[in-house]
């Protein structure tokens, strides 16, 4: 029997307590809300998640801190060096349209429901119940295990900031909240807010009253609009849009009044993901720019429908690839065209071979002439560890020792809690080909896979808590 074979049969032993367990922590509904005073930064319900697993902890005679209600750690074993483990404890809101109550933790099949059961709470059990049998199981650890739960990871990392201030970051570690095999490429990330200026009252011609479209940076937007007011009765400009829009059935044209309102309806999508989604902004601009109108916000308009045709950037002089991290993605999400401002905001994600400076001097120069300016910037740099590095290496050990499965490790757009850790990655627990169920309605973990995870957390951490790397391995 390996070393790992006592550990890996008490886990199996757990598995009522831990389905018990998990009910128990989806019926706190950990959402964020106003604080409810000291301890409790977040609202009442994700401190009582945070107290209810530190209570836990303590009663299975693990050391535990709760850190003001931002974050709590619990930690086992001995070591100078520390492996950490990042989840959360809040949730994001229920929503509705529910076939199972979002806060019951009902058992149906094989299949536990509730808000929270696979992001995060489900992952916090697995890993709990896992420290729990190299706990009983007496594993000696040459590194000490810290199993960190944050509280704000759905808005805004404020509980991570918190935490970090008063802990010492972890040597390495893992992040269960996301997919298997793991994570050890998320893109780097900028967020761009523009601004150019125009003459609201241009002489003659066609008049834009306003533009509006999309809602979050973040999502492909599904719908945009333009209300345009004609010179003259209406009917040149009217006919030349239904030309443009040649029966498009995405597209809406209405006459209210004097007013010609133009509709366009897309698909969302996540902006990491653009290729699921089809952009209304974008569309729009098109069927604004060929009216061929000039002057007022017709020139913005006509620079930006050339230089923004899709999600890949390259019309700004941005579009990329490498073998690693895949192409980079740019989304315009979101667009107020009025008063005489031009307003909008892109998202990009670029792989490693590109870099914040250099996307917003290409950006500068393409749209600058056109009066644009960057209001507003926020930026992430990439997250990244080799698939050779010894951290990357034991935990797809791991995996592939548990499931038999030998998929590469992935790179996303999207960003996870691993960059708040340092020298971590993205761990599960998402299998490969599972429907991806976090924030959706009547979100679920299936059993078996809830005590897979479990299985290969803890095997995971039996590798990384009793074997030494060594440091030209290029751990730090
Ligand atoms: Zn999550």
């Amino acid at each position: 029997m390996s070393g790992f074979a006592p550990v890996r049969a008490r886990i199996n032993q757990y598995q009522e307590e831990m389905i018990l367990r998990l009910q128990e922590l989806i019926a706190i509904p950990s959402e964020k809300s106003s604080p409810a005073g000291p301890g409790a930064p977040f609202g009442p319900e994700i401190a009582r998640a945070l107290e209810y697993v530190l209570a836990w902890g303590e009663k299975e005679g693990f050391r535990t801190e709760n850190f003001s209600g931002y974050a709590g750690h619990l930690e086992y074993g001995e070591g100078e060096e520390d492996v950490g483990v990042l989840l959360h404890l809040d949730v994001v809101p229920a929503g509705a349209g529910w076939q199972h109550p979002p806060f019951h933790g009902v058992l149906a099949g094989d299949r536990i429901y509730g808000r929270g059961a696979v992001d995060d709470k489900g992952p916090a059990v697995a890993v709990l119940y896992a420290l729990k049998a190299l706990k009983e199981a007496g594993i000696r650890t040459a590194r000490k295990i810290r199993v960190i739960f944050g509280c704000d990871e759905e808005s805004g990392w404020q509980c991570m900031k918190h935490y970090f201030q008063e802990a010492p970051k972890p040597a390495l570690g893992f992040v269960p909240d996301a997919d298997f095999p793991l994570i050890h490429c998320e893109k780097g990330s900028v967020v761009l807010q523009l601004q150019a200026g125009y003459n609201p009252s241009p002489a003659g011609g066609l008049e834009l009253l306003r533009v509006t479209g999309g809602t979050r940076h973040n999502v492909v937007p599904e719908s945009a609009e333009a209300l345009l007011l004609p010179a003259d009765s209406g009917a040149g400009v009217w006919d030349r849009l239904q030309d443009i829009c040649a029966k498009d059935p995405r597209v809406t044209l209405e006459k209210t009044g004097g007013q010609i309102r133009l509709q366009v309806k897309g698909e969302a999508a996540h902006a990491s993901l653009p290729h699921l989604g089809e952009n209304a902004i974008i569309r729009l601009l098109a069927i604004l720019a060929a009216l061929g109108e000039k002057d007022g916000p017709w020139e913005p308009i006509a620079l930006l429908a050339k230089k923004i045709t899709d999600f890949t950037g390259k019309g700004l002089g941005i579009a990329c690839q490498d073998q690693i991290s895949g192409a980079l993605t740019c989304n315009l999400g979101t667009i107020a065209i009025g008063n005489g401002k031009v307003q909008l905001g892109l998202d990009i994600r670029y792989p490693l071979c590109l870099d914040e400076e250099s996307i917003v001097a290409r950006i500068k120069a393409e749209l600058g002439g056109g009066g644009f300016e960057i209001t507003g910037r926020h930026g992430l740099p990439p997250h990244y560890l080799p698939a050779e590095s010894p951290l990357v290496r034991t935990l797809l050990a791991a995996y592939q020792e548990e499931t038999g499965d030998f998929s590469p490790p992935l790179a996303i757009g999207g960003r996870t809690y691993a960059t708040a850790l340092g020298n971590g990655v993205a761990f599960g627990p998402n299998l490969p080909g599972r429907p991806q169920l976090a924030h959706q309605k009547d979100e679920y973990i299936q059993v078996a896979d809830l005590m897979l995870a479990a299985g290969i957390y803890g095997r995971a951490l039996f590798y990384l808590a009793t074997r030494t790397f060594r440091k030209e391995d290029g751990e730090k």
